[in-house]
């Protein structure tokens, strides 16, 4: 049995407690995740500094304080249903699986998404789901979605996304091309019903999309 860092993420949890305004309830959800079980081994002792990391296929973990960020915007409640759209490592999930009931994951790369599965299934993260495919379609056969979020940068959201999260719903999402910014978008009957910005923000691409 290894050390399971506890001491490490508690000091990352004061951090961005005092970097960003995430609730309690969310800064609780990162320090139950243990964060160097979903990193690549050699980049296992950097695993609680907040900066994003490798992950293999281009594709970059987000840095910590971004996902306590994202999972503050989304203000889960416990019985919600959540959309991730780009499950990378998983990680991001899992801190959202701890605020929610459960998080549908659709990833573009099928070894990421493989490895994934298998990571979340051994810690025990049985209330998320991943499938391979393109997250600009979402999954339609769990929607209605109380909530969706992007971990990976769209031109603009696309519309199958807002379609599938129910009306009152909330969708967060890095937005731009080279400059991006982070939106939260609430939705109504009818489409968006309101956009708030949250400032620059730098992910991958949504591929497909550029
Ligand atoms: N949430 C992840 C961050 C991964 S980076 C984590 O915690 O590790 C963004 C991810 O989005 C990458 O894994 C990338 O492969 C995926 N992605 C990019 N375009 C996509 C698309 N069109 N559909 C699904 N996933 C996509």
């Amino acid at each position: 049995m290894t050390d399971d860092r506890a001491s490490e993420r508690d000091r990352l949890v004061d951090r961005l407690r005092r970097r960003t305004d995430a609730s309690e309830r969310v800064l609780s959800a990162v320090r139950s995740v243990p964060r160097h079980a979903f990193v690549p081994d050699e980049r296992a002792a950097d695993a609680y500094a907040d900066r994003p990391l490798p992950i293999g296929e281009g594709q970059t973990i987000s840095a910590p304080h971004m996902v306590a960020v994202m999972c503050d915007l989304l203000e889960l409640s416990p019985s919600d249903r959540v959309l991730e759209i780009g499950t990378g490592c998983g990680y991001h999930a899992a801190v959202t699986a701890e605020l929610c009931e459960t998080v549908s994951s659709v990833e573009y790369h099928e070894r990421l998404a493989r490895q994934a599965r298998e990571r979340l299934a051994t810690l025990g993260y049985e209330t998320v789901r991943v499938r391979v495919g393109d997250g600009r379609e979402g999954w339609p056969e769990h929607a209605p979605y109380d909530a969706c979020y992007l971990t990976c940068a769209a031109r603009e959201v696309p519309d199958p996304l807002v379609e599938q999260v129910r009306p009152g719903g909330v969708l967060v999402a890095p937005v731009g091309d080279r400059v991006q910014r982070l939106v939260r978008l609430t939705v109504g009957s009818d489409g968006i019903r309101e956009r708030t910005d949250h400032g620059g923000v730098r992910f991958v691409p949504l591929l497909g999309d550029h």
